[in-house]
Parts: structure tokens; sequence; C-alpha cells
């Protein structure tokens, strides 16, 4: 396709990627973000296999792994502290439960923002309200009350997406029943530079990791079959955490402690997003918001780098939008389809319930632990599984 004009909503990954490439094609690209600034909060994430290219080719490779976290590996332990299993961090573009790209979901973000704030024009505080289309274009008005007609609208607001149900009614949400409260406390002196992660039992995991600001990025996983917890005003979040772990040792205290002292936090409620069909006429999803894999397929990130370069690779190789859009879901379809299909029991299996299963969980992590760990799977999350570089990028800007 020849030059055209395109709304991008949400800046976080799958968002200012798109923008970047199609920028690079002679579009013109706008992106509204419903927040008032570039948002910066987010934990360790992890850049794998086609996504570290997709990288090297936007020139950010580099910057990237100057701000990596600098974990240096992953260490499962017992509820009392005892070692279960040690990792080490991979030391290529895929292996390992530690990636070697791991870093702060905010850094990233800056970094993609930058690479186009000079070629993309970045619209804060605003999202879009309405959206009408006909055979020429889509007419969008915006909460602000401003109205612009575009070729192409695409939506990257991430799971919660709330424009997706304009265009693509049918979205479902399914809920893996695990809740993750997630938040940044005070580094302490006998903190270490590996990602620590707490097999307590009860349906519960602690999970305490470094970062390169000084902190550390805390966790806690809560399997529950109640939903709605993550709709609870703070407070009410804060007790449900403080009643479901408060037996727990070792990290699960000072935790507790920082959401008693008012630590922002963010309570999320895991669910993949199912959807027939990534796009409606001229309005198209990437990211999260068509196919979130959830955190604990480790691929999020991956999936959302990969599927806005194939997008911005389809369209801008095709004749028309149509063919496009199509090409895009062709390519990635297969690719998500993996990421999504969790193993059997996850994230049961590593979030055990009851004593047995905590103990053959401990039991499998020492055995695994002496494997490569590149063994594992996809049983823990995070592992790169499916093989990020198993998919294979179009080539830009041919998409062949
Ligand atoms: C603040 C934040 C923190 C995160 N922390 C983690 C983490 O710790 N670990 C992890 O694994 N994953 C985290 N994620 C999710 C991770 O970024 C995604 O799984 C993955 O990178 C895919 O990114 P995405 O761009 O598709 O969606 P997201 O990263 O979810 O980004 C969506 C963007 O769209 C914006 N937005 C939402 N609705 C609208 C709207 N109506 N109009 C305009 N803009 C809108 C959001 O503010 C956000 O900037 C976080 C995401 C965010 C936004």
């Amino acid at each position: 396709m020849t030059s055209r004009s395109i709304l991008v909503s949400g800046a976080s990954i799958a968002g200012p990627t798109l923008a970047y490439w199609l920028a690079r094609a002679g579009w013109e690209v706008a992106v509204v973000e419903r927040t008032d600034a570039l948002r910066e909060e987010g934990q360790n994430i992890d850049v794998r296999g086609a996504a570290r290219e997709v990288l090297r080719r936007m020139g950010l490779e580099d910057a990237a792994l100057a701000a990596t976290t600098g974990e240096q590996g992953t260490v499962f332990l017992d509820a009392q502290g005892r070692e279960l299993a040690r990792f080490t961090a991979g030391t290529d573009d895929t292996s390992g439960p530690t990636a070697e790209l791991e870093i702060l979901r905010g850094r990233l973000g800056a970094l993609l923002h930058d690479a186009t704030a000079g070629d993309v024009s970045y619209l804060f505080g605003d999202q879009i309200a309405g959206l009408g289309q006909d055979a020429g274009g889509v007419d969008v008005t915006f909460a602000s009350g401003r109205e612009q007609r575009f070729d192409l609208v695409v939506l990257a607001e991430g799971v919660n997406s709330r424009s997706r149900a304009l265009v693509l009614p049918d979205a479902r949400k399914q809920h893996l029943g695990m809740y993750v409260a997630y938040l940044t406390i005070p580094r302490r002196d006998d903190d270490t530079d590996e990602w620590r992660w707490f097999v307590v039992g009860g349906g519960r995991g602690v999970s305490l990791r470094p970062d390169d600001v000084g902190t550390i990025r805390a966790s806690v996983n809560l399997m529950s079959d109640t939903r709605g917890l993550d709709e609870l005003d703070r407070s009410g979040q804060v007790i449900v955490l403080r009643r479901a772990f408060a037996d727990v040792e070792q990290a699960a205290p000072r935790v507790l402690a920082a959401l008693e002292d008012g630590a922002p936090f963010y309570l999320e409620d895991l669910a993949q997003m199912r959807l027939p069909t990534w796009s409606a006429g001229r309005v198209a999803v990437v990211g999260d918001a068509a196919w979130c894999a959830t955190p604990v397929s480790g691929i999020g990130t991956t999936l959302a780098l990969s599927g806005a370069y194939t997008l911005a690779a389809c369209l801008a190789g095709a004749t028309d939008h149509h063919a496009g859009l199509a090409e895009y879901e062709r390519r990635m379809r297969p690719f998500v389809g993996k990421a999504q299909s969790l193993p059997p029991g996850t994230p049961r299996v590593a979030n055990p319930r009851s004593a047995l299963g905590t103990k053959a969980f401990g039991a499998a992590l020492r055995v695994i632990g002496s494997a490569p760990a590149q063994r594992l799977g996809g049983v823990l999350g995070g592992i790169g599984s499916p093989p990020a570089d198993q998919y294979e990028l179009p080539a830009w800007p041919t998409c062949r």
C-alpha cells in the first residue's frame, strides 16, 4: 500500500512498534494514549527470539541490552527459603527462565517511544470514544470531542482494551484462575540479583526480582476460583492479600508491609484474549488487545513486538488493507496459538494448592534443575515456549 494515514491507539509496546515501521514506510501515523504521559510502570519483561530481531532491525537492540535489569538467573525456593533449583540467565536470543534481554517494561516502552517521537504524532490524555467506518476510511471521535478521519485504525490497548468492543464484540476472555499483584519494594542488603521464586503452597507464590534502579520488583500469585477481586477497591484488595499470605514466611511479610504502607500496586486477574478475527473492515487489533497470552506464557512482549512488525510489513507490502490484514492474521495465528496453548495444569502446577502438590512440584524442580533450563518447556512460564526463534518474521517491506 502506498502512504496512508493511520491512528494507533495505545503507546506501550505494540503501538509504538507498529508506528515506527509504518512511519518508516512513509505513512502518516498518530498514536493516541489515554494516560497523560508515557507510562513508566511495569516489571521485568523478556524479549526473545523474533522480537530480539525486530529490535535489531530498529537499531534498538544495543540500547535495550544496555538497559537490562541485571538479573543473573532464577532460583526456586521452598516456603522455608531452602533452594529447590537454580537456572542461570540465558546467553542468547531465546533461552533461560531469565532471558538475556530482561528489561523493565517502562524502559522498553520509553525506548520505543523515543525512537518514534520525531516521525509520529503522539496524543496523550485522550482516547477513542466512537468509530464509524465506510468504504473509504474511519471517522474517529475522541473523548476530547475532536474528530478526525483516518485510512486505518489499529487498537494496541492491551488486554482490557475498551475500543475493541466497538468493532469486535465477539472478543472473549479466558480466565486462568490466578491473580497476580505487582509492586515495587525497597531493596535490602540480603537481596540478590536473582529472580527468587518462593513456592509456598496453598495455590500461592511470591517472587522477588532485581531491577537496575536499586529496588526490588515483587509479585504475589494467588490461585482463586473467585472472579472480581481485581474490581475491589484498594483496601479490599489489601485485605484479601493480607489474609491469603498471613501464614507465609520468608518473602511475604515485607511484601505485605509495603502494601500496608500504601505502596502502589496492581492486581491482575490473568486472562487470555480469544478473538475469532483480528480486524473488522479498516480497524484491526494487535498485541495483548488481540491475543493476550498472559505473563504466564512468558512471551507477551515478544508477541507484541513480532506482531506489530508483522502487521506493519503486511500493510506496507500489500496492494490493499484487506490483503494486508488477512496476511497478518495468516502469519501470526499459528505463533499466537502455540503461545496460548499453555502446558496442561498451567498455572496450577507452579502454584500448587495441596501439601502433596507442593512436594511434587519441589521434587520436579530438583530434577529439572539438574537438566538444561530449556527442558522446563512452558511448565513454569517465561521459558520461551513456544520457542520464540521459530517464528519467521516477514521481509521488510514486501512481507514475503
Ligand atoms: C503499565 C503496564 C505495566 C505492565 N507490567 C507488566 C509486567 O510487570 N509484567 C508483564 O509481563 N507484563 C506487563 N504489562 C503487559 C505487557 O506490556 C504486555 O503483555 C505486552 O508487552 C504487550 O503489550 P501491548 O502494547 O500489546 O499492551 P500493554 O502493554 O497492555 O499496553 C496497552 C497500552 O494502551 C493504553 N490504553 C489502554 N486503553 C486505551 C484506550 N482506550 N485508549 C488509548 N490508550 C489505551 C495503555 O495505557 C497502555 O499504554 C504491563 C503493561 C502496562 C500498560
